[in-house]
């Protein structure tokens, strides 16, 4: 589905298997960023709209739950299938309202696909054990059931892929799922849906919300909802862990980041200016991965700097679906925002190396663009340090010792992500000890783990117990019940008060 520039549409919710309108007359004006043209306006949910929806995912649980694995895996096999033919349809939907070029939109949308792929083992991701004779006669076995109606809260920058982090799981473990996307990109929630419907998935079973912080109160405070997985930035994270939590719910609610690498002398240099530009400026730098802050140890900063500026004045600004490096940033106002850290860091006293406001683009100058910005000698105390930019606005701050440069780190608000650039092992493996932070890459500048493994950071960076698929996740949408049996049998007879022995 590609839009016109000018074409606007109502993008509703879904629920039952087809669209549903809701009564709310409340929108939102959904825009393409390289354009800065109005294409659509999506629905704010009431109250009320939620509750239907999740009404709709209530009605489907019982029958879901109750479906064999072999029926539910083969949904699950079908949606993969489908997604990977068709995810250019996907990822020109994710273009067209985020902003990000097509190839890095196919990139999420294929690491959205292996958790599809985790998901389709999960008969032996459930297997549950069993003891036979734990006393005599006496058998125990436990097992993971699904928890019912579920809710998944994401943010605008991955409109795919993290809601995909969590809904293969959750619906393979039986439970059925209520996705609210952000309102900045909410179509391709709905492309999703349809895709599941396709795939033979039962009405009901996928249920897609539109809305505000209606909406997202209205999953809050459900009781029908047993579980939240929240994506986005900290304040609405802790908002979300405390709310959902004071209701009674499970709530996984991933926060915003704050991502350093750090380069020591005996990096090869090139390699690392290399990682920087690609993780720095990748996405307009809107991932919560990116690299926002690079620490550069002893006298390698001149000559980093010079190379990441070389990288950087040969990338491509504009429209996404042109054969661009770096789309435009997914609103005008975060776009202001982003350049706005810029002018502080200036006028703090930091050296703008590379300048990214006023980039010439190739696009529609309506659209809202802020070029790749690289500031050096920047400090500690700068707000274009100390704050979540979440734009194209890589920070060069300069120490002297690597334990400098892990105090920097460890001494953050933020636990994502971080990566080192080293040839020595020792300093590696040191890091990757001492490091407080839950994703670390070594040599790997955005190491966003694989679907097998989970994903999650620490500190404020992540509220709850649970981090994203994997075995984690797989924990999160299941909860664990143990079964004692014993068939009837003559010898047990008798009357015994005490506390049940095995014997
Ligand atoms: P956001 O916090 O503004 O929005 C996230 C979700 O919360 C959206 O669905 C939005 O509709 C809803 N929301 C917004 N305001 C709300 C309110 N007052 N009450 C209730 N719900 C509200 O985040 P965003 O701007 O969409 O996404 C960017 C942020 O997400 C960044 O901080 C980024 O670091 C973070 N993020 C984190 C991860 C991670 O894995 N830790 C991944 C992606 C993005």
């Amino acid at each position: 589905m590609t839009l016109a520039p000018t074409e606007t549409r109502t993008i509703s919710h879904w629920a039952t298997g087809a669209g549903f309108a809701g009564s709310s007359d409340r929108t939102a004006s959904v825009t393409n960023p390289a354009t800065g043209a109005v294409t659509g306006a999506v629905a704010l949910a009431s109250a009320t709209d939620a509750k239907a929806v999740i009404d709709a995912a209530a009605a489907a649980f019982p029958a879901w739950r109750d479906t064999s694995l072999a029926k539910r895996t083969s949904v699950l096999f079908a949606f993969r299938e489908l997604l990977n033919a068709r995810k250019h349809e996907l990822a020109e939907i994710i273009t067209a309202e985020h902003g990000k070029v097509i190839s890095d939109a196919i990139g999420e949308i294929s690491r959205g696909q292996e958790v599809v792929e985790f998901a389709c083992g999960i008969a032996h991701l459930l297997k549950g054990g069993m003891t036979e004779n734990a006393s005599t006669k006496v058998d125990v076995a436990s097992l993971r059931q699904p928890l019912g109606p579920v809710a998944i809260i994401s943010p605008f920058n991955f409109p795919a892929m993290v809601p995909m982090w969590f809904f293969p799981i959750a619906i393979a473990a039986g439970n059925t799922v209520v996705l609210k996307p952000s309102e900045k990109d909410p179509s391709a929630a709905i492309w999703m849906a349809k895709l599941w419907a396709e795939a033979g998935l039962p009405d009901g079973v996928f249920n897609v919300l539109q809305g505000d912080k209606v909406a997202v109160d209205e999953l809050l405070t459900n009781r029908t909802i047993k579980a939240i997985s929240f994506v986005g930035s900290t304040p609405i994270a802790q908002y979300v862990y405390s709310t959902g939590t004071a209701h009674g719910k499970r709530v996984q609610a991933l926060g915003g980041a704050k991502n350093h690498a750090i380069v020591l002398p005996d990096a090869d240099l090139d390699l690392a200016a290399d990682a920087m530009v690609n993780a720095g400026f990748g996405s307009a730098g809107e991932r919560c991965m990116a690299i926002s802050a690079l620490v550069a140890v002893g006298d390698i900063a001149d000559e980093l700097v010079a190379k990441i500026a070389q990288r950087t004045a040969g990338l491509k600004v504009g429209d996404g679906t042109r054969n661009t490096d770096m789309g435009p940033l997914v609103t005008q106002a975060h776009r202001d925002k982003v350049a706005s850290y810029v002018d502080a860091g200036e006028a703090d006293g930091a050296t703008i190396v590379v300048d990214g406001r006023g980039v010439a683009v190739d696009g529609d100058n309506s659209g809202f663009w802020l070029g790749p910005t690289l500031i050096d000698h920047v400090t500690t105390d700068m707000s274009v340090y100390t704050d979540e930019i979440f734009g194209p606005v890589l920070s060069v701050v300069r120490v002297e010792t690597y334990d400098e440069a892990i105090d920097l780190v460890n001494s953050g608000p933020f636990g994502n992500g971080t990566a080192i650039f080293t040839n020595d092992g020792g300093a590696a493996r040191r890091f990757q000890n001492e490091i407080e932070v839950g994703m670390v890459g070594i040599n790997v500048p955005i190491p966003v783990p694989t679907a097998y493994y989970s994903f999650g950071g620490w500190k404020n960076s992540l509220f709850g117990d649970t981090h994203a698929h994997g075995m984690e996740g797989v924990h999160f949408f299941t909860r664990g019940k143990v079964v004692t049996t014993r068939w009837l049998d003559p010898s047990h007879g008798g009357i015994n008060l005490g506390f049940p022995e095995n014997n």
